[in-house]
């Protein structure tokens, strides 16, 4: 059968590695090491159908070209995460977006990416409002999800748009 990778990517703390872990190993860690890439091999059911994926979760490798270019590269699908408590982290989706777009050569709506805004369960410390998310990524031409790590909200649904794409590409 065939394996997918996806590639989770976004500035550094928004969530990149407890939706990651939440994902293989249905927990929350709160305290995973800043700086490391992952890579984890992984089974998910896409409509009834096990599939095959490679999860790499990366860690600031953005910042070193040559670094960036291999994962980007390599990667099939990617999520794109944000922090909704952290407006810093919204607006360098745009930047990861073009890069993603241009390594792949690919455009929306082929393009496998999927832009997320984690920490939902933090609506009083909310600096991004979904509305403007949605619209944002719709002006992109790509999908727009919140998820939760920490309250285990959309996080395999994010997963699942990704390989949904991949398999029905
Ligand atoms: P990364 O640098 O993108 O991999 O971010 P981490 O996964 O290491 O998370 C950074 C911080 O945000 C940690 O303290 C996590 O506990 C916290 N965090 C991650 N996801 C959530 C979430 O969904 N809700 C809340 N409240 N905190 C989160
Ligand atoms: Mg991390």
């Amino acid at each position: 059968s065939s394996k997918y990778n996806i590639t989770v990517i976004g500035a550094p703390g928004v969530g990149k590695s407890a939706i990651t872990l939440r994902l293989l190993y249905q927990e929350f860690v709160d305290d995973y090491e800043p700086t490391k890439l992952d890579s984890y091999q992984t089974m998910m059911d896409y409509q009834g159908q096990d599939v095959d994926v490679q999860i790499t979760d990366t860690a600031g490798q953005e910042d070193y070209a040559s670094v960036r270019d291999t994962f980007l590269r390599s990667g099939e699908g990617f999520l794109c995460v944000f922090s909704l408590t952290d407006s810093d982290s919204y607006s360098h989706i745009e930047e990861l977006y073009n890069q993603v777009k241009l390594a792949k050569s690919m455009e929306p709506p082929q393009l496998p990416f999927l832009i997320v805004g984690n920490k939902s369960d933090l609506e009083s410390s909310r600096q991004t409002k979904t509305e403007d998310a949605q619209r944002f990524a719709e002006s992109l031409g790509v999908k727009y999800m919140e998820t939760s790590a920490k309250n285990n909200e959309n996080v395999t649904e994010a997963f699942q748009f990704l390989i949904g794409m991949l398999v029905e590409s």
